[in-house]
């Protein structure tokens, strides 16, 4: 193409962007949005969190410099996050070399692969995958292998019911190799709300001291659990992953401020030095005044966490019933903000048939907006037959929510 001058036109997204489109999170709230549709799609709550962080922030900016905080994070918020840390794993944490804040978790996630991959480097991900990994693995050079987690779908009680999202040992065993660098790792898991069992994380902390491998671990719904039989376990914790594990948070999902985009990483100082090599790059650092305001929250986690977990899990349960009722193959979730559900009973009655129509489908013809999964899969066919659907809602939004879907039977 050639401009109005005649001369050539530089060409747009970089090859190695180019496969990844526009996130399916933009494309989703944009279409809500356009069609007036409830947006159980993009996972954000429509609610803020605890006025006392909102104080902190104001007070900070009112009362605090706001330039540029030191690179690897303000040190009250390295100290209580490296606190936390230990509170969670019983692992020491020293703030000063194994803490860095970053701009939310997704940069944290880009950030570790940026800094830890060379070319030619395998990272292991589980598909289906939350949508930026793949693209931060490709930014780092590096090529991704793949696990499935599978659903398996059972008849309970007289309703199909996917009961787990599993992946094979055999299959992950075969994704390590000589040139795995890394294998990341999302408990408890978006999209499907998977919460990984202590035997899975051992299993692939196995392998990764076998084939001298990073373990990656996201693990931002790690306090929005909804069921006591399957608690988070830190993959840190586990015999000699202390030294291999990157372990990455944020402050968004569980203080439901995900706007203010603040997130960390806690790894030993020789992994930490290959995060802060790109954080530094990248960022170099993040809103001060937010930085400190972060640093208030987590000193009164509990009281933040006490009233969100009861609201989802009652939000979860009824969006689960609802949907179940309507003739979903429903994953009850043990974390996170996400039904997934198996759509296959339920998208002929709107003439859709993969997830993608199925989607376009329910937003025009039930105005609810929801998430199509195949966007998280390097094999799409895999998440034809699932949606996801947010809960991180307002009740009353749910209601309308379910309200609207009604109209499916
Ligand atoms: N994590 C959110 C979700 O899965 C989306 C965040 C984003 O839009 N980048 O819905």
């Amino acid at each position: 193409m050639n401009a109005p001058g005649g001369h050539p036109l530089p060409r747009g997204v970089s090859g190695k962007l180019a496969p990844f489109g526009t996130t399916i999170f933009t494309t989703m709230t944009k279409l809500a949005q356009e069609h007036g549709a409830v947006n159980l799609s993009q996972g954000f709550p429509d609610f803020d969190g605890p006025e006392f962080i909102k104080q902190a922030a104001r007070d900070a900016i009112d009362h605090q410099p706001n330039q540029y905080a030191p690179m690897p994070g303000l040190p009250s918020l390295r100290q209580a996050i490296a606190k936390r840390f230990t509170r969670d794993t019983a692992l020491p944490c020293d703030p000063d070399t194994q803490v860095v804040v970053t701009a939310g978790c997704t940069e944290g996630i880009a950030a570790a692969l940026i800094g830890l991959c060379n070319r030619g480097d395998e990272v292991i991900l589980f598909e289906p995958f939350y949508d930026s990994y793949r693209a931060a693995v490709a930014m780092a050079g590096a090529s991704a292998r793949f696990v499935a987690l599978t659903p398996t779908i059972e008849e309970v009680g007289g309703k199909r019911v996917v009961t787990s999202f599993a992946f094979n040992a055999a299959q992950l065993r075969a994704a390590f190799g000589p040139r795995t660098r890394a294998v990341l790792v999302n408990t408890p898991h978006n999209p499907t709300g998977k919460v990984f069992s202590r035997e899975e994380l051992t299993l692939i902390a196995e392998l990764c001291v076998e084939h001298n491998a990073v373990a990656i671990v996201d693990e931002v719904y790690e306090r929005l659990l909804f069921d006591p039989s399957q608690p988070h376990v830190s993959i840190a914790s586990l015999p000699g992953m202390a030294e291999r594990t990157v372990t990455l948070s944020s402050l968004g999902k569980t203080f439901s401020f995900t706007g203010w985009k603040i997130g960390w990483s806690v790894a030993s100082p020789a992994l930490t030095a290959a995060v802060r090599a790109a954080h530094q790059f990248i960022t170099f650092a993040v809103a001060t005044p937010l930085q400190h305001a972060a640093a208030a929250a987590l000193a009164r986690e509990e009281e933040a966490v006490g009233g969100l977990v009861p609201m989802l899990r009652a939000n979860r349960d009824k969006l689960a019933t609802a949907l179940s009722d309507l003739g979903f193959a429903v994953h009850v979730p043990a974390g996170t903000y996400f039904i997934c559900a198996d759509h296959t009973a339920v998208a002929p009655r709107l003439g859709a048939s993969d997830d993608q129509s199925f989607c376009m489908a329910l937003i025009k013809q039930c105005g609810v907006a929801a998430i199509p999964p195949s966007v998280f899969y390097n094999t799409p066919a895999l998440g034809h037959s699932l949606v996801r659907f947010a809960f991180c809602k307002k009740p009353e939004t749910i209601d309308e929510g379910i309200a609207r879907l009604r109209s499916l039977r």
